[in-house]
Protein backbone atom coordinates (compact mmCIF):
# COMPACT_ATOMS: atom_id res chain seq x y z
CA UNK A 1 0.00 0.00 0.00
CA UNK A 2 1.37 3.33 -0.87
CA UNK A 3 2.63 5.34 1.89
CA UNK A 4 0.36 8.14 1.41
CA UNK A 5 -3.12 6.12 2.13
CA UNK A 6 -1.07 3.97 5.17
CA UNK A 7 -0.65 7.49 6.66
CA UNK A 8 -3.99 9.16 6.00
CA UNK A 9 -5.44 5.70 7.57
CA UNK A 10 -3.01 6.23 10.38
CA UNK A 11 -4.04 10.09 10.94
CA UNK A 12 -7.70 8.89 10.77
CA UNK A 13 -7.19 6.98 13.68
CA UNK A 14 -4.54 9.51 15.02
CA UNK A 15 -3.62 7.53 18.49
CA UNK A 16 -1.97 4.00 19.38
CA UNK A 17 -1.89 1.61 22.82
CA UNK A 18 1.68 0.87 23.29
CA UNK A 19 2.73 -3.16 24.05
CA UNK A 20 5.78 -4.44 24.34
CA UNK A 21 9.53 -2.90 25.26
CA UNK A 22 9.18 0.38 27.63
CA UNK A 23 8.74 3.00 25.41
CA UNK A 24 9.29 6.05 27.46
CA UNK A 25 12.20 7.20 25.92
CA UNK A 26 10.40 7.99 22.45
CA UNK A 27 7.28 9.73 23.80
CA UNK A 28 7.27 13.10 23.42
CA UNK A 29 4.97 15.50 25.34
CA UNK A 30 2.91 18.29 23.59
CA UNK A 31 1.91 21.85 25.52
CA UNK A 32 0.89 23.61 22.39
CA UNK A 33 -2.39 23.11 20.66
CA UNK A 34 -5.24 20.95 20.46
CA UNK A 35 -2.91 17.47 21.87
CA UNK A 36 -1.34 19.31 24.92
CA UNK A 37 -1.58 17.57 28.32
CA UNK A 38 -2.72 13.95 27.87
CA UNK A 39 -0.59 10.95 27.63
CA UNK A 40 2.21 12.38 24.99
CA UNK A 41 2.32 10.93 21.58
CA UNK A 42 5.21 8.97 19.38
CA UNK A 43 7.05 9.42 16.37
CA UNK A 44 6.68 6.66 14.04
CA UNK A 45 8.47 6.46 11.24
CA UNK A 46 9.31 4.12 7.98
CA UNK A 47 11.80 4.51 5.37
CA UNK A 48 12.58 8.06 6.69
CA UNK A 49 9.17 9.60 6.40
CA UNK A 50 6.69 9.87 9.94
CA UNK A 51 3.81 10.12 11.66
CA UNK A 52 2.82 11.25 15.09
CA UNK A 53 0.38 8.81 17.21
CA UNK A 54 -1.18 9.81 20.73
CA UNK A 55 -1.04 7.58 23.28
CA UNK A 56 -4.05 5.74 23.53
CA UNK A 57 -4.34 2.24 26.03
CA UNK A 58 -8.29 2.54 24.23
CA UNK A 59 -6.93 2.61 20.76
CA UNK A 60 -7.60 -0.07 17.93
CA UNK A 61 -3.91 0.70 16.79
CA UNK A 62 -1.54 -1.43 18.76
CA UNK A 63 2.28 -0.38 18.60
CA UNK A 64 4.59 -3.10 19.49
CA UNK A 65 7.76 -2.27 20.54
CA UNK A 66 10.29 -4.61 19.63
CA UNK A 67 13.31 -2.64 22.36
CA UNK A 68 15.78 -0.12 20.55
CA UNK A 69 13.22 1.72 18.49
CA UNK A 70 11.98 -1.25 16.70
CA UNK A 71 8.34 -1.22 16.64
CA UNK A 72 5.54 -3.18 14.33
CA UNK A 73 2.08 -1.13 14.28
CA UNK A 74 -0.77 -3.84 13.81
CA UNK A 75 -4.69 -2.82 13.86
CA UNK A 76 -7.15 -4.40 16.23
CA UNK A 77 -9.34 -6.62 14.09
CA UNK A 78 -9.29 -5.43 10.69
CA UNK A 79 -6.26 -7.40 9.22
CA UNK A 80 -3.96 -5.32 7.76
CA UNK A 81 -0.87 -6.19 6.61
CA UNK A 82 1.62 -5.38 10.06
CA UNK A 83 3.50 -2.15 9.80
CA UNK A 84 6.87 -2.17 10.45
CA UNK A 85 8.82 1.00 11.28
CA UNK A 86 10.97 2.96 13.76
CA UNK A 87 10.33 5.01 16.95
CA UNK A 88 12.18 8.11 16.49
CA UNK A 89 13.60 10.27 18.95
CA UNK A 90 11.37 13.06 19.63
CA UNK A 91 14.05 16.13 20.02
CA UNK A 92 12.73 19.17 22.02
CA UNK A 93 8.89 18.36 21.20
CA UNK A 94 9.55 16.23 17.51
CA UNK A 95 12.76 14.94 16.00
CA UNK A 96 15.42 16.95 14.43
CA UNK A 97 14.04 20.40 15.95
CA UNK A 98 13.93 21.82 18.90
CA UNK A 99 10.52 23.13 19.10
CA UNK A 100 9.87 25.19 22.23
CA UNK A 101 6.15 26.43 23.50
CA UNK A 102 7.26 29.52 25.69
CA UNK A 103 3.34 30.32 26.91
CA UNK A 104 2.10 26.83 27.67
CA UNK A 105 -1.19 29.33 28.69
CA UNK A 106 -3.57 31.02 26.42
CA UNK A 107 -5.89 34.29 27.59
CA UNK A 108 -7.84 33.09 24.32
CA UNK A 109 -10.97 29.76 24.23
CA UNK A 110 -10.53 28.15 20.91
CA UNK A 111 -13.05 26.02 21.00
CA UNK A 112 -10.74 22.93 20.35
CA UNK A 113 -7.78 23.50 22.14
CA UNK A 114 -6.70 22.19 25.76
CA UNK A 115 -4.47 25.09 25.98
CA UNK A 116 -6.24 27.19 28.23
CA UNK A 117 -7.58 24.81 30.78
CA UNK A 118 -3.89 23.30 31.39
CA UNK A 119 -3.04 26.75 33.26
CA UNK A 120 0.74 25.71 32.02
CA UNK A 121 3.66 27.83 32.86
CA UNK A 122 5.56 30.35 30.84
CA UNK A 123 9.38 29.63 30.39
CA UNK A 124 12.20 32.41 30.66
CA UNK A 125 14.52 33.27 27.65
CA UNK A 126 17.33 31.72 29.42
CA UNK A 127 15.45 28.55 30.29
CA UNK A 128 14.48 28.23 26.13
CA UNK A 129 18.29 28.83 25.39
CA UNK A 130 19.44 26.27 27.77
CA UNK A 131 17.28 23.86 26.34
CA UNK A 132 17.74 24.50 22.88
CA UNK A 133 21.70 24.81 23.58
CA UNK A 134 21.36 21.56 25.03
CA UNK A 135 19.99 19.39 21.60
CA UNK A 136 21.92 21.66 18.67
CA UNK A 137 23.93 18.94 17.79
CA UNK A 138 20.61 16.37 17.08
CA UNK A 139 18.89 19.34 15.39
CA UNK A 140 18.45 21.05 12.09
CA UNK A 141 16.00 23.62 13.01
CA UNK A 142 14.98 26.07 16.07
CA UNK A 143 11.24 26.77 16.32
CA UNK A 144 8.86 28.61 18.43
CA UNK A 145 5.44 28.84 19.33
CA UNK A 146 3.28 29.95 22.32
CA UNK A 147 -0.06 30.97 23.94
CA UNK A 148 -0.73 34.15 25.01
CA UNK A 149 0.04 33.95 28.82
CA UNK A 150 -1.29 37.80 29.22
CA UNK A 151 -1.78 40.44 26.66
CA UNK A 152 -0.21 39.94 22.42
CA UNK A 153 1.96 42.92 23.65
CA UNK A 154 3.31 40.91 26.41
CA UNK A 155 3.88 37.59 24.36
CA UNK A 156 5.58 39.64 21.23
CA UNK A 157 8.27 41.35 23.33
CA UNK A 158 8.81 37.31 25.39
CA UNK A 159 8.84 35.42 21.39
CA UNK A 160 10.95 38.52 20.28
CA UNK A 161 13.76 37.79 23.30
CA UNK A 162 14.15 34.39 22.87
CA UNK A 163 14.36 34.94 19.16
CA UNK A 164 17.56 37.56 20.01
CA UNK A 165 19.01 34.61 21.58
CA UNK A 166 18.61 31.63 19.53
CA UNK A 167 18.95 33.20 15.68
CA UNK A 168 22.67 33.42 16.38
CA UNK A 169 22.96 29.95 17.51
CA UNK A 170 23.00 29.31 13.55
CA UNK A 171 20.24 26.92 13.14
CA UNK A 172 16.72 28.21 11.15
CA UNK A 173 14.55 29.47 13.06
CA UNK A 174 10.69 29.29 12.51
CA UNK A 175 7.87 31.47 14.64
CA UNK A 176 4.26 30.24 14.69
CA UNK A 177 2.23 32.12 17.38
CA UNK A 178 -0.21 34.93 17.30
CA UNK A 179 1.16 37.48 15.37
CA UNK A 180 0.20 41.49 15.54
CA UNK A 181 0.57 43.05 12.33
CA UNK A 182 4.36 44.35 13.44
CA UNK A 183 5.03 40.74 14.05
CA UNK A 184 6.44 39.98 10.78
CA UNK A 185 8.90 43.13 10.29
CA UNK A 186 10.27 42.75 14.05
CA UNK A 187 10.91 38.76 13.22
CA UNK A 188 12.33 39.18 9.74
CA UNK A 189 15.05 42.53 10.94
CA UNK A 190 16.23 39.68 13.84
CA UNK A 191 16.72 37.20 10.96
CA UNK A 192 14.00 34.41 11.39
CA UNK A 193 13.65 32.45 8.39
CA UNK A 194 10.29 30.97 8.40
CA UNK A 195 6.64 32.40 9.72
CA UNK A 196 3.66 30.36 10.13
CA UNK A 197 0.51 32.06 11.08
CA UNK A 198 -2.47 29.53 11.11
CA UNK A 199 -6.05 30.16 9.63
CA UNK A 200 -7.20 27.36 11.53
CA UNK A 201 -10.37 27.43 9.99
CA UNK A 202 -11.18 27.35 6.54
CA UNK A 203 -14.10 30.41 6.02
CA UNK A 204 -13.99 33.36 8.03
CA UNK A 205 -17.85 31.99 9.44
CA UNK A 206 -16.16 29.46 10.98
CA UNK A 207 -13.17 30.57 12.64
CA UNK A 208 -15.54 32.94 14.49
CA UNK A 209 -17.50 30.30 15.87
CA UNK A 210 -14.23 28.75 16.72
CA UNK A 211 -11.87 31.16 18.10
CA UNK A 212 -13.82 34.29 19.59
CA UNK A 213 -11.79 36.97 20.02
CA UNK A 214 -9.15 36.32 17.43
CA UNK A 215 -9.10 37.98 14.09
CA UNK A 216 -9.20 36.36 10.68
CA UNK A 217 -8.33 39.48 8.70
CA UNK A 218 -5.34 40.24 10.87
CA UNK A 219 -4.20 36.27 10.15
CA UNK A 220 -4.14 37.46 6.44
CA UNK A 221 -2.52 40.55 6.41
CA UNK A 222 0.00 39.04 8.49
CA UNK A 223 0.18 36.25 6.24
CA UNK A 224 0.29 38.84 3.48
CA UNK A 225 3.16 41.02 4.85
CA UNK A 226 5.20 37.68 5.55
CA UNK A 227 5.46 36.61 1.82
CA UNK A 228 6.65 40.04 1.48
CA UNK A 229 9.25 40.22 3.58
CA UNK A 230 10.45 35.92 3.98
CA UNK A 231 9.14 35.11 -0.04
CA UNK A 232 6.86 32.74 -1.18
CA UNK A 233 6.87 29.13 0.39
CA UNK A 234 8.65 30.68 3.64
CA UNK A 235 5.16 31.27 4.90
CA UNK A 236 3.01 28.77 5.96
CA UNK A 237 0.02 28.40 7.93
CA UNK A 238 -2.32 25.65 9.41
CA UNK A 239 -5.83 24.92 8.85
CA UNK A 240 -7.82 22.44 10.17
CA UNK A 241 -9.68 20.04 8.52
CA UNK A 242 -12.95 18.32 10.40
CA UNK A 243 -14.61 21.78 11.87
CA UNK A 244 -17.37 21.72 9.49
CA UNK A 245 -15.93 23.10 6.58
CA UNK A 246 -17.07 21.30 3.00
CA UNK A 247 -14.36 20.18 0.50
CA UNK A 248 -15.36 23.31 -1.61
CA UNK A 249 -14.09 25.77 1.31
CA UNK A 250 -11.44 24.07 2.04
CA UNK A 251 -10.43 23.95 -1.44
CA UNK A 252 -11.19 27.82 -1.76
CA UNK A 253 -9.19 28.23 1.47
CA UNK A 254 -6.16 26.15 0.11
CA UNK A 255 -6.28 28.03 -3.22
CA UNK A 256 -6.19 31.65 -1.62
CA UNK A 257 -3.37 30.83 0.48
CA UNK A 258 -1.58 29.43 -2.29
CA UNK A 259 -1.92 32.26 -4.90
CA UNK A 260 -0.78 34.55 -1.61
CA UNK A 261 2.44 32.03 -1.70
CA UNK A 262 1.27 30.56 1.40
CA UNK A 263 1.85 26.91 1.98
CA UNK A 264 -1.07 25.28 3.77
CA UNK A 265 -0.89 22.71 6.28
CA UNK A 266 -3.90 20.49 6.28
CA UNK A 267 -4.42 19.56 9.67
CA UNK A 268 -6.64 17.01 10.48
CA UNK A 269 -9.03 17.65 13.61
CA UNK A 270 -7.91 16.20 17.23
CA UNK A 271 -11.37 16.13 18.71
CA UNK A 272 -10.47 17.71 22.45
CA UNK A 273 -11.94 20.62 25.02
CA UNK A 274 -15.20 21.48 23.81
CA UNK A 275 -15.00 19.25 20.10
CA UNK A 276 -14.06 16.30 21.85
CA UNK A 277 -16.98 14.02 21.11
CA UNK A 278 -16.12 15.19 17.29
CA UNK A 279 -15.02 13.24 15.21
CA UNK A 280 -11.50 12.78 12.89
CA UNK A 281 -11.93 13.22 9.58
CA UNK A 282 -11.53 9.91 7.36
CA UNK A 283 -8.47 8.73 5.45
CA UNK A 284 -10.31 9.04 2.34
CA UNK A 285 -11.22 13.14 2.69
CA UNK A 286 -7.65 13.70 3.68
CA UNK A 287 -6.71 12.07 0.58
CA UNK A 288 -8.95 13.89 -1.53
CA UNK A 289 -8.05 16.93 -0.06
CA UNK A 290 -4.03 16.61 -0.19
CA UNK A 291 -5.05 15.92 -3.77
CA UNK A 292 -6.14 19.61 -4.48
CA UNK A 293 -3.88 21.09 -2.07
CA UNK A 294 -0.87 19.14 -4.32
CA UNK A 295 -2.56 20.94 -7.49
CA UNK A 296 -3.03 24.12 -5.49
CA UNK A 297 1.05 24.25 -4.53
CA UNK A 298 1.70 22.77 -7.83
CA UNK A 299 0.01 25.80 -10.00
CA UNK A 300 1.68 28.34 -7.30
CA UNK A 301 5.15 26.89 -8.10
CA UNK A 302 5.23 26.40 -4.20
CA UNK A 303 7.24 23.46 -3.07
CA UNK A 304 6.85 22.30 0.98
CA UNK A 305 10.27 20.35 0.40
CA UNK A 306 12.07 23.71 0.91
CA UNK A 307 10.79 24.59 4.26
CA UNK A 308 12.97 23.89 6.92
CA UNK A 309 11.32 24.79 10.37
CA UNK A 310 7.81 23.91 12.39
CA UNK A 311 5.17 21.55 10.84
CA UNK A 312 5.68 21.13 6.96
CA UNK A 313 9.38 20.18 7.93
CA UNK A 314 8.37 18.10 10.67
CA UNK A 315 5.29 16.27 8.94
CA UNK A 316 3.97 14.18 11.98
CA UNK A 317 0.49 15.49 12.05
CA UNK A 318 -0.49 16.03 8.73
CA UNK A 319 -0.43 14.49 5.01
CA UNK A 320 2.88 16.77 3.37
CA UNK A 321 3.14 16.98 -0.38
CA UNK A 322 6.57 16.35 -1.60
CA UNK A 323 7.55 14.51 1.83
CA UNK A 324 4.81 11.85 2.18
CA UNK A 325 3.74 11.69 -1.58
S1 LIG B 1 3.63 18.42 12.61
FE1 LIG B 1 3.84 20.28 13.87
S2 LIG B 1 2.47 19.97 15.64
FE2 LIG B 1 2.79 17.95 14.65
S3 LIG B 1 4.49 17.06 15.78
FE3 LIG B 1 5.36 18.06 14.01
S4 LIG B 1 5.91 20.12 14.68
FE4 LIG B 1 4.52 19.25 16.21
Amino acid sequence: MEWKRVKAELLAVGRVALKGEDCRAYISRSTAGPTAGGEGSVFFSVGGRRVRLSVDPASPLLLHHEGAGKAVIVSGGHGREPLRGVLENPGLHCPRQAYITLSERCIFSCRYCTVPRLHGRVKCPEEVLEKVKGVLDRVDAVSITSGVAESLDQEEKQVLDVVRRVVPLGKPVGVSVYPTLRTPDLLHDLGVAEVKWNLEAATPALFARMCPGLDYDLMWRALRRSVELFGEGAVCSNVIVGLGESDGEMARCINDLTRAGVIPVLRPLSPAAELAGWSRPTADRLLRLLGIQEQALRDSGLDPRRVRTMCTACTGCDLTPGRDT
